[in-house]
């Protein structure tokens, strides 16, 4: 025999985890996860700037990626500004470089040169986006791990601002290229601190077992004692073709306590020093990388980018005086902080279906938690298909990230119902949103908002069953405009050869 209890409005589900609360009001939005500028109508519909998601829908069809420009721009600006004035009186300011590879496009590219910020790049197809905005070399960087020629000589077409140089191979390669070009290239050179971002604390190593960077470990050189980090400090300065400009790190990402970063300051800033008294060399620049994290559910609190700002500069100031040094220009590479929440991505309801579920724990010849003997206790947990899916947004899939989703075609007052927001791909792991409470009248037609989809989902989006990759449309002052249009099927058919 079976007893089916239904959750009852306000109740937490057992098959919830347990940081979902059941939200007080399910049409309530929780500001950190949204952008400025998203609100509900009279009617209960979700808007932007005044614009309907109807609308949006109407115009640009679903799913589509919904981003608020002026929210952009003033995270931008806010990073800027926290960062700038922090420093000021320590290195005179600091360069924002905004990670290109979280979301770009030419837009997005003059809208960061226009709020005073730089570019950071990944890849020639970066590059190229980087060019034909029209920002300038100076104010681009260029990342990777295993950069081609072709890469490194665009950089040098381009007259890039820097290259971050990843291991001693490539500061070779980087410095026979620009020898045979007769030019010199700016260089920064990537070293590993031992410091990584680990979920939402940090773990500090004496070595890194990544792909990424310089090891700062003495014994990692066959030279006892010596560093491949200190190595390539040598190296680089023996290269007429290279100037070296400093110095590089980036611990990881999603991260909301400024420890980490101030460690692994601290841990470059010694090397530095380190390297001005061994070898008399001053490296002029220290870039601390990105990873500032954002909200994606309402259990996520970021900082404020003035408080991450200001506890790092109070360890750059004490560190260089403790070490005797005038501190470095500092620099730092946000990405996920400046377009994460400024983007939601709004998905059409398809089919609905409810499946019971052994609580936790139960395993079907025992009770659940009911306590009674020979009954399976089960609950409801309600699967609502959209209309995209790990195509548009493959992070739950890749990184088991969490999400939040909301009603955005209307206000409900129907009692909450533990939800997973699927995708329409043939795989069970396509998962948009793994738990919500989302109102149990939700039906096809409907419209759901995913938010914090800003970063690292349209830059991952494929074309997995042949879907079409969604547009992006960006508002402003409640005026819309395609910035990336959305794919049509003659795009997914255009590369077939058919021989
Ligand atoms: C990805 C990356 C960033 C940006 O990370 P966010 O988490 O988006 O801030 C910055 N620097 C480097 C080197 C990166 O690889």
């Amino acid at each position: 025999m079976t007893t089916n209890p239904s959750t009852t409005a306000g109740e937490a589900s057992p098959l919830a985890p347990e940081w979902l609360a059941v939200p007080a009001d399910l049409n309530a939005l929780h500001e950190p996860m949204w952008a400025s500028g998203v609100a509900r109508n009279d009617a209960g519909e979700l808007t932007l700037d005044g614009l309907a998601v109807s609308e949006l829908q109407r115009q640009f069809g679903t799913p589509l990626f919904v981003m608020s420009e002026n929210d952009f721009r003033a995270r931008a600006r806010a990073f800027s500004d926290a960062f700038n004035n922090a420093f000021a009186d320590i290195c005179g300011g600091v360069d924002v470089y905004y990670a290109g590879k979280s979301f770009l496009c030419t837009a997005v590219v003059r809208w960061v040169e226009e709020e005073g910020l730089r570019l950071d790049t990944a890849s020639g197809g970066e590059l190229a986006v980087a060019a034909r905005a029209g920002i300038p070399g100076s104010d681009v960087a260029l990342h990777g791990n295993n950069k081609s020629d072709g890469e490194i000589h665009r950089a040098l077409d381009m007259k890039l601002g820097r290259i971050v140089v990843d291991s001693i191979a490539e500061l070779e390669r980087v410095a026979r290229i620009a020898g045979n070009r007769g030019e010199t290239a700016k260089v920064m050179l990537r070293l590993t601190p031992g410091v990584h971002a680990h979920t939402h604390e940090f773990i500090a190593t004496a070595h890194e077992d990544q792909k990424f960077g310089l090891s700062m470990a003495g014994d990692s050189t066959e030279q006892a004692g010596l560093s491949a980090a200190e190595e390539a400090v040598a190296a680089a300065s023996g290269h007429p073709s290279i100037e070296l400009l400093g110095l590089h790190c980036h611990i990881g990402s999603q991260i909301f306590e400024p420890d980490g970063f101030a460690l692994a300051a601290e841990k470059l800033l010694d090397f530095l020093a380190a390297m001005q008294s061994k070898y008399s060399i001053v490296l002029p620049e220290l870039d601390l990388g990105g990873g500032y994290g954002i909200a994606y559910t309402p259990v996520d609190t970021p900082r404020p980018a003035a408080e991450i700002a200001q506890a790092m500069a109070a360890v750059v100031r004490t560190k260089c005086a403790e070490l005797g040094i005038s501190a470095p220009r500092i620099s730092i590479e946000p990405g996920r902080a400046i377009v994460g929440s400024t983007t939601f991505t709004l998905y059409e309801v398809g089919t609905l279906k409810t499946v019971r579920v052994d609580a936790p724990g139960a395993d079907g010849s025992k009770s659940g938690n009911s306590g009674e003997t020979g009954k399976n206790v089960t609950y409801p947990r309600r699967y609502v298909s959209v209309d995209g899916g790990m195509s548009d947004n493959p992070r739950p899939v890749l990184y088991d990230a969490d999400y939040s989703a909301i009603l955005a075609s209307r206000a409900s007052a129907a009692a909450p119902q533990l939800s997973r927001v699927v995708g329409k791909h043939c795989e069970s792991g396509d998962i948009v949103v793994r738990d919500v409470y989302l109102p149990e009248d939700v039906a096809a037609g409907d419209l759901l908002a995913v938010p914090g989809t800003g970063a690292y989902c349209w830059a991952l989006s494929s074309n997995y069953n042949y879907l079409a990759r969604p547009g992006v449309v960006a508002v402003r002052d409640g005026s819309v405009r395609l910035i990336v249009r959305g794919e049509t099927e003659e795009d997914l058919l255009n590369r077939d050869m058919g021989v």
